[in-house]
């Protein structure tokens, strides 16, 4: 039959080479990712035959099987699983799809550096590509369960592979490593030694479900030619289903990696069984790091669900609400129909049970991790929090303790994120809000004009920069019967200040201004809806405020962006009366009969305004000229 040559893609090239010159030290996991592929073609297999019974496969002993030969120095790494056909092989083996392998890519051409690199390859995990690592030719021979061609995949990992249908491949998956030549001065790294087998699936992959066989030749009993007996070198136990002081850490983390499809070690390893009507165990895991696609729209996400050890799906979301969509596990069931479809999940009163306790144990962890553990409490803040707060919106009856785990940065900080709670509790007497700010980044808002009476009077004022701030403080609305104000919404009295103005010489103020201020307001019409004196600015001359219950612009910029229809909102315009800009205006306001040139100066200060809070100009080339035409006159 014939062989095509194919050219493997840009970034699976890429990989390849990295493998084949491979700077990390650890290769050993080269067999644990081909394992967990193999154990994956076999959890796919029984569950599509359960799903169809005709299916043309054989699944009374489905296994893994591990064959050395020292003398043609090859590992096999046999399965009799689901398999993959023609087509399937070149997408998934000749191809890189997963978001996850471009960005280690893209910061692998970043990582100057061989210990950059291994960091970066320790992080990632590369599945198929790694046993590269260890061989310097890789052959595959698969059939697709219910068909009957097979195809034979091989590369030397340089650029191309080929391709080839084979009309006697057994039933599912081998991969054949041709391991490069012993290194003799490191025997520790031959791979064909038994005892190196036996402890690397010890190590990595002793709870996968699935018998890891060592078959054929065995170190010294082997010698003599004879096959002996297959050895099963995996115990197979479900962790979920083993009391905690039984497991080692490392043995969770290992499933965590398995499943997780990460490199690293889990930060937080949850277990959970619930006894009684409606029986199940759950293991669960908060990862290190967030996956970098935590924020777009329809990613996969969701724990496995096994039924009586059976697995029966992954990405399983009924289980867990999406602002906990991060967490990885197993939940394991007793009562569940093993037809059960995700459809049907959705629906289940179970389920639903089952996912309100996930919730609660998974935010009491948290809790824990809180007191138990800062450092890692706050890792896990920054990785996930603002995850997290998209269920101060969507989950009212965990909103309490969604709060009690919230932390956030704030002017008063001391490099310590603060909680709600903590807030409160060192408000001065004679402050009765909770205030915040919301912006782009740190830095807008550190310098926004909003914050100036703030930082002088020295008022605590939580820093919120993620674009979920902007919606939760509105849907909260307050904490422990403290109102959540931003500091840029509605009037601000700060009656706690020592105001150094008698109320009459405020009184006086106002009328002064009370000509400047209708003018104002009837010039910049199509923007604004008032324009007033400021208690909030001490070195800005103007800033713009929304009323207590208008939309901010982020938010409206939100919205837009999801498609709904957002009234073009007008907002507040206020002035610093002590600036000598709005003194110069007012004076030049009341003298002067003709007011063009003021009605442009008014519309500049507007302007100023807006890109204060980090906002573009309506007309950027007007406002440009109008700057630079004032500019030249003070040279
Ligand atoms: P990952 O396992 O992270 O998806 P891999 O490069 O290891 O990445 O594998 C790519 C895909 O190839 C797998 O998702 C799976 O669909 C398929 N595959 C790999 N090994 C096997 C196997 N032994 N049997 C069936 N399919 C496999």
């Amino acid at each position: 039959m014939s062989t095509e040559t194919f050219e493997f893609q840009v970034e699976a090239r890429q990989l390849l080479q990295l493998m084949i010159h491979s700077v990390y030290s650890n290769k050993d996991v080269f067999l644990r990712e081909l394992v967990s592929n193999a154990s994956d073609a076999l959890d796919k297999l029984r569950l599509a035959k359960l799903r169809d019974d005709t299916l043309d496969a054989d699944v009374s002993d489905l296994h893994i099987e591990l064959e050395t030969d020292r003398e043609a120095r090859t590992l096999t790494v046999r399965d009799n699983g689901v398999g993959m056909s023609y087509d399937e092989v070149g997408e998934l083996i000749g191809t890189i799809a997963n978001s996850g392998t471009a960005q280690f890519l893209k910061e692998l051409k970043e990582a100057q550096d061989a210990a950059g690199a291994e960091g970066l390859i320790g992080q990632f995990g590369v599945g198929f590509y790694s046993g590269f690592m260890v061989a310097d030719e890789v052959t595959l021979v698969t059939r697709k369960a219910g068909e009957k061609q097979g195809t034979r995949w091989s590369s030397r990992g340089e650029g191309t592979y080929t391709l080839e249908r084979v009309d006697d491949a057994p039933q599912g998956t081998s991969v054949v490593l041709h391991l490069k030549p012993a290194d003799p001065d490191n025997q520790l790294h031959d791979y064909t030694s038994v005892w190196k087998l036996r402890e690397i699936v010890k190590r990595y992959s002793d709870f996968i479900t699935w018998p890891i066989r060592l078959v054929g030749e065995k170190d010294g009993e082997g010698d003599d030619g004879e096959a002996a007996e297959p050895e099963t070198l995996n115990s197979m136990k479900a962790l979920w289903a083993r009391p905690r002081d039984e497991v080692s850490e490392d043995e969770y983390h290992e499933l965590y990696k398995h499943i997780g499809h990460d490199w690293r070690e889990p930060l937080e390893t949850i277990q959970l069984h619930a006894e009684g009507t409606f029986e199940y165990q759950a293991l669960l895991f908060v990862p290190s790091h967030a996956p970098h696609d935590l924020f777009r729209q329809n990613t996969r996400h969701g724990l496995q669900l096994y039924v009586k050890r059976v697995f029966i799906m992954d990405d399983c979301e009924a289980l867990l609400p999406s602002y906990l969509r991060f967490v990885k596990g197993v939940v394991d069931a007793q009562d569940l129909s093993l037809n059960v479809s995700r459809e049907i999940l959705q629906q289940d009163r179970h389920i639903r049970m089952m996912q309100r306790r996930l919730t609660k144990k998974v935010l009491s962890s948290v809790k824990s991790m809180m007191t138990a553990d800062a450092e890692k409490y706050a890792t896990f803040w920054r990785e996930f929090g603002a995850v997290l707060k998209e269920g101060l919106v969507t989950d009212p009856d965990n909103r309490d303790a969604l709060l009690a785990v919230a932390s956030f940065a704030s002017t008063h900080e001391d490099g310590e994120a603060v909680t709600l709670k903590r807030y409160v509790e060192r408000m001065p007497e004679g402050q009765d809000d909770i205030y915040y700010i919301t912006g782009e980044s740190r830095e807008t808002v550190d310098n926004s004009p909003h914050m100036e009476a703030f930082r002088e009077r020295g008022i605590e004022v939580l820093l919120l920069t993620d674009p979920v701030d902007e919606v939760w403080t509105d849907a909260v609305g307050e904490f422990e019967g403290k109102r959540l104000r931003s500091v840029a919404k509605g009037e601000i009295d700060l009656d706690a200040r020592e105001d150094d103005r008698s109320e009459d010489e405020q009184k006086q103020q106002a009328e002064a201004y009370a000509g400047l201020l209708g003018w104002m307001r009837e010039r910049l019409d199509d923007d604004v809806k008032e324009v007033r004196l400021s208690t909030r600015l001490t070195r800005s001359p103007a800033c713009l405020v929304a009323d207590a219950d208008d939309l901010t612009p982020a938010l409206e910029n939100m919205y837009r962006a999801m498609g709904q229809e957002v009234p073009h909102s007008r907002r507040i315009l206020e002035l610093n009366p002590d600036h000598a800009l709005v003194k110069g205006l007012n004076e030049a306001y009341a003298e002067r009969e003709d007011r063009s040139e003021l009605a442009d100066t008014a519309e500049l200060l507007y302007t100023l305004a807006v890109v204060a809070e980090g906002g573009r100009p309506k007309d950027p080339a007007r406002f440009v000229r109008l700057t630079a035409d004032r500019l030249e006159r003070t040279l």
